[in-house]
C-alpha cells in the first residue's frame, strides 16, 4: 500500500542549500567590491604586490560565482570559497597585512566556516588554520613569512579566536539541534494529520486528498480507477456482547488484513467508524469487485480472536468504477448506494451483484 514519505527533510535541505547559496552570492560580491577597495588602497600605499595578491583573490572569488552560475554546484560553490579565503587569510597573516592588521580578518572564518560547512568539517579546517598562525608566529624566519608579531600579540590572538572559534561551534550545535527536532516535531505532525491512530491506515482526510489528485489524473490522463467502500457487518453487537475493546481489535485486525491484501499502488483508509474506503488505481470495476471479493471470503473465514473469544466478522461492500461516475461525490454516493444494497441483501456480500448466467456473481461485469 503506498503511503507518501515525508519530505520536510529533503524540502528543508533544499531550502537551506538555496539560502545558504544566496547568501555565499552576496557575500562573495561584498569580497570582491572590499578586496578590489583595500588593494587600491594598498596600490597607492605603495604596497604593490599586497595590492596584486588582494585582486588575484578578487579574481578566483569572481571565478568561482561564475563557475556556480554555470554549473549549479552548490558544494563546489562552498568549498571553493573557504580554499580562496583560507588562502588569503595565510597570505594576510604571513605577510601581516596593512600595518600589521592581516591576521584581525581571522576572526571571520569560524562563524563562517561553521555555517558553511558542518561541526566536523569546520573545526578540522579551523584547526588547519591554527596550524599555519602557529607555523607564522613560531618560525618567523620562513621565506613566506615577513611580518613580525610581539608574544603578546601572537598569546591574545589564539585566545581569542580559540574563544570566537568555541562559541561558534557551541552556537551552531545548538543551532543544529534546534533545527533537527523541528524537523522531526513536522515529521511526526504531518504523519499524525494523514494517519488513523487506531488501525495505522491512511484516515478519511489523506483520502479525501488522493481521491482528488487521482481523479485529476483520470481528468488528464483518463487513467481509472475504482473504489471500494467496506463496512464490517453488525459490529455494534461486537461491541455490545464482547466489549468495545474487542470491537477495537477487530478493527486493527481487520486493517492488517486489508493492508496485506491490497498493491503496493492501492491506498486503504478508515473512512470512519467501522467504514473503510479502498481507492484503487488503473483498475476497472471488474477487477475491483474481484478483489473486493477475496477481501470479503478472507474476512468471512478468518479467525478474529480477541482473548479467548471468536469474534464473528464478516463484511459488505460498495464498489464503483470512475467510468460509473462524473465526479468524486458521485462516485462516493454510487458506491454507499451499492454498499446499502449489499446490506440490504443480508451482508457479508459484495455489490454491485451482476446476474451472469442465469446466477447472481459479484464479478460477472466488466467496468
Ligand atoms: P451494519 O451491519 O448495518 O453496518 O450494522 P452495524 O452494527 O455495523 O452498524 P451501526 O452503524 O449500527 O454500528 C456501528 C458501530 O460501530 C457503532 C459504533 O459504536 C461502532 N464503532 C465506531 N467506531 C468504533 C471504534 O473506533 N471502536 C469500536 N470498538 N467501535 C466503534
Ligand atoms: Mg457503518
Ligand atoms: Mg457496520
Amino acid at each position: 500500500m503506498n503511503q507518501p514519505q515525508s519530505i520536510s527533510h529533503q524540502a528543508a535541505g533544499a531550502r537551506e542549500d538555496a539560502q545558504v547559496s544566496r547568501l555565499l552570492t552576496w557575500l562573495s560580491l561584498a569580497a570582491i567590491i572590499f578586496l578590489v577597495g583595500i588593494g587600491l588602497k594598498a596600490w597607492y600605499s605603495g604596497h604593490t604586490l599586497h595590492a596584486w595578491v588582494l585582486w588575484s583573490c578578487s579574481v578566483l572569488v569572481g571565478l568561482n560565482m561564475v563557475y556556480f552560475a554555470l554549473s549549479g554546484n552548490g558544494a563546489r560553490q562552498k568549498g571553493g570559497l573557504i580554499v580562496v579565503v583560507g588562502l588569503l587569510f595565510a597570505y594576510l597573516i604571513a605577510s601581516g597585512g596593512e600595518s600589521n592588521t592581516g591576521p584581525l580578518w581571522f576572526y571571520v572564518f569560524p562563524p563562517l566556516l561553521f555555517f558553511l560547512t558542518s561541526l566536523k568539517a569546520g573545526t578540522v579546517v579551523l584547526l588547519i588554520c591554527y596550524l599555519v598562525a602557529a607555523l607564522v608566529f613560531q618560525f618567523p624566519d620562513l621565506p613566506f613569512v615577513t611580518a613580525e608579531y610581539s608574544s603578546d600579540f601572537k598569546i591574545r590572538f589564539f585566545a581569542t579566536l580559540t574563544f570566537e572559534s568555541i562559541f561558534c561551534f557551541v552556537l551552531e550545535a545548538g543551532r543544529l539541534r534546534a533545527r533537527n527536532e523541528l524537523l522531526e516535531l513536522v515529521v511526526t505532525h504531518e504523519h499524525a494529520a494523514r494517519t488513523d491512530e487506531l488501525t495505522g491506515l491512511s484516515n478519511r482526510r489523506d483520502m479525501q486528498h488522493r481521491l482528488a489528485s487521482e481523479f485529476s489524473r483520470y481528468q488528464r490522463a483518463g487513467h481509472h480507477f475504482s473504489i471500494v467502500l467496506i463496512d464490517l457487518d453488525l459490529f455494534k453487537s461486537i461491541n455490545d456482547e464482547y466489549g468495545h475493546d474487542a470491537g477495537d481489535a477487530v478493527l486493527r485486525q481487520f486493517s492488517a488484513l486489508l493492508r496485506d491484501i491490497v498493491r503496493q499502488t492501492d491506498v486503504a483508509a478508515r473512512w470512519g467508524g467501522e467504514e473503510f474506503l479502498l481507492l484503487l488505481p488503473d483498475t476497472s470495476l471488474l477487477q475491483a469487485l474481484t478483489l473486493a471479493e477475496r477481501l470479503r471470503a478472507e474476512v468471512a473465514q478468518a479467525p478474529f480472536r480477541f482473548k479467548s473469544h471468536c469474534l464473528p466478522v464478516t463484511i459488505s461492500a460498495g464498489v464503483c468504477s470512475i467510468a460509473k461516475a462524473a465526479s468524486i461525490d458521485e462516485l462516493l454516493k454510487q458506491a454507499d448506494l451499492n454498499l446499502y444494497n449489499a446490506k440490504d441483501a443480508g451482508r457479508n456480500r459484495i455489490a454491485p451483484r451482476v446476474r451472469s448466467r442465469g446466477e447472481d456473481h459479484p464479478m460477472g461485469s466488466p467496468a
